[in-house]
């Protein structure tokens, strides 16, 4: 096999302009294999330490791109259609989803339900209908074509062979930060500008995630672990995702450069804040804002802080739906953790807390979970908002920790167990789902 230094070149590629590298795809010798079991990560490189020694073909560097989009340029140059991408849009969907979109601001909206009756397409649909309900497309006069194509490059950037970290959860945490904005204290000060930040960070927050988490990527010596210094890796890959495609879709070529960039640099703010290994961080300075009483929403810096932290809550709100959702998500990021274990034990890379299906189950996962990042985080935030939605929540979290406990004391007789996994906050170790994003 040909010895080539690809992971080299790449990196100095990157260093020389962080954004190409979303964009770099060779259009030559398309494969006819379809994409296999993920992560879609070439492990020879992971035990390799010196370029010299790595042996990628030009096949597998486009998989440690973007598989996604590989997949879609193989198939546009071999004339296959995909008839799912595209044929969402305007009249098309079906009356049902129609419906559903009329109540998008409930807290029990079904988006497993959405994603079936949109055929696989709930973050086009849905994030293209709050567009549209929050005058977006008017009020910075959108092109809908360019706008469609910009949500469907989002969609498809997704890997929808993650349990979890799929377009699915990108359009759940779409929906409940809508349901944030439009809590009383929010909906009086946002600008259009900070609604329309709000819902491009949620929808791209998770692009192009790998179903590996961060420490994963740094033990395998990933090229992204190297590029981003190790730090908030995965996070820094949606942002740059994400960019590159708001780019590429020219949606919003007709503003200056100067709000482009201020528009980057902000959807940026929001994205890297959904580092669950930041949170305490963010956490302390929300408390110390309620202690003191001073945020002020006209302020523009304070409105884009209560953003962050709205998407924080977006990002990890499973547990706060009712027990049906809950419960499904909690399966889906289970999943993923005991399939990044799986691989972990397979190639001897030592198993990741959490993610050992020996010795975890959903139940403790859930309830360290609950107990060390979400309890903490909406109590905050129910201080902040204290309306129906927060006391909604908290119910829910409440009902569905109970649910769990029971869970765990017919599994073990005891019920006291508290993942010890959580408690080790500060450090590097959390897999991806409390890093959940
Ligand atoms: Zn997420």
């Amino acid at each position: 096999m040909k010895r080539i230094l690809i992971s080299f070149q790449l990196v100095k590629c990157i260093n020389r302009n962080q954004l190409a590298y979303v964009r770099v795809r060779s259009r030559a010798g398309f494969e006819t294999e379809r994409r296999g079991s993920h992560p879609y990560i070439d492990f020879r490189i992971f035990h390799s330490n010196s370029e010299i020694e790595v042996s990628v073909s030009a096949r597998n560097v486009r998989r440690l791109l973007s598989f996604q989009r590989y997949l879609r340029s193989s198939r546009f140059f071999r004339g296959i259609t995909v008839p799912n991408s595209s044929n969402i849009l305007d009249d098309d969907y079906n009356g049902q989803a129609k419906c559903m979109l009329e109540k998008v601001g409930n807290w029990n909206f079904d988006i497993f339900l959405f994603d079936r009756l949109t055929n696989g397409n709930s973050l086009v649909s849905l994030t293209f209908h709050l567009f549209n309900l929050h005058g977006l497309i008017e009020h910075f006069q959108l092109d809908t074509m360019k706008l469609r194509r910009f949500l469907v490059m989002v969609q498809e950037d997704y890997h929808s062979q993650n349990p979890y970290h799929n377009a699915v959860h990108a359009a759940d945490v779409t929906q409940a930060m809508h349901c944030y904005l439009k809590e009383p204290k929010l909906s009086k000060s946002l600008t259009p500008w900070d609604v329309l930040l709000s819902l491009i960070a949620a929808a791209t927050h998770d692009l192009d995630h790998p179903g590996v988490n961060q420490p994963f990527l740094i033990k395998t010596n990933h090229y992204l672990a190297t590029l981003y210094k190790n730090t908030s890796v995965l996070e820094n890959h949606h942002w740059r995702s994400a960019v590159g495609l708001l780019r590429e879709s020219g949606l919003f070529a007709h503003m200056s450069l100067e709000n482009r960039q201020l528009m980057e640099s902000q959807i940026g703010d929001l994205i890297l804040a959904t580092d669950i290994s930041q949170q305490n961080e963010y956490l302390s300075m929300f408390r110390s804002h309620l202690d003191r009483g001073d945020l002020c929403l006209e302020n523009a810096n304070h409105r884009h802080f209560i953003l962050q932290m709205a998407l924080k809550c977006a990002d990890i709100c499973n547990p706060c739906r009712t027990w049906e959702l809950s419960k499904q998500w909690s399966e889906k990021v289970t999943e993923e953790f005991f399939h990044q274990g799986d691989i972990e034990k397979k190639y001897h890379l030592g198993v990741s807390p959490l993610c050992d299906r020996q010795t975890e189950t959903i139940a403790n996962i859930q309830i360290g979970f609950m107990t060390y990042l979400v309890e903490p985080l909406f109590g905050e935030w129910a201080r902040f908002s204290n309306t129906r939605l927060s006391q909604t929540m908290l119910g829910h979290l409440g009902l569905n920790k109970a649910s769990w406990k029971g869970v765990q004391r017919e599994q073990s007789g005891s019920g006291d167990d508290v993942d010890p996994a959580f408690e080790e906050m500060d450090s590097d170790i959390l897999p991806q789902e409390p890093r959940l994003s």
